[in-house]
């Protein structure tokens, strides 16, 4: 088991798939707005609306 650092990888907005490496962030759908591909700068450390990926 990792530690629980904030990241991408671990954020439940975080959906693989579609065109992107890095999957896209649904996140802002969640609030009306569109799904934004996930950046290789935010990746890693996710941002401030990072929420816990349950059930892992
Ligand atoms: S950009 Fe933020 S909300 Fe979106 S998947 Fe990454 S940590 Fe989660």
């Amino acid at each position: 088991m990792s530690d629980e650092k904030q990241s991408c990888w671990n954020c439940m907005f975080q959906q693989i798939g579609g065109d992107t490496f890095l999957g896209i962030c649904t996140y802002f759908s969640t609030i009306g707005k569109s799904n934004k591909d996930i950046t290789p700068t935010v990746v890693d450390k996710g941002c401030k609306f990072w929420s816990k990926k349950q059930g892992q």
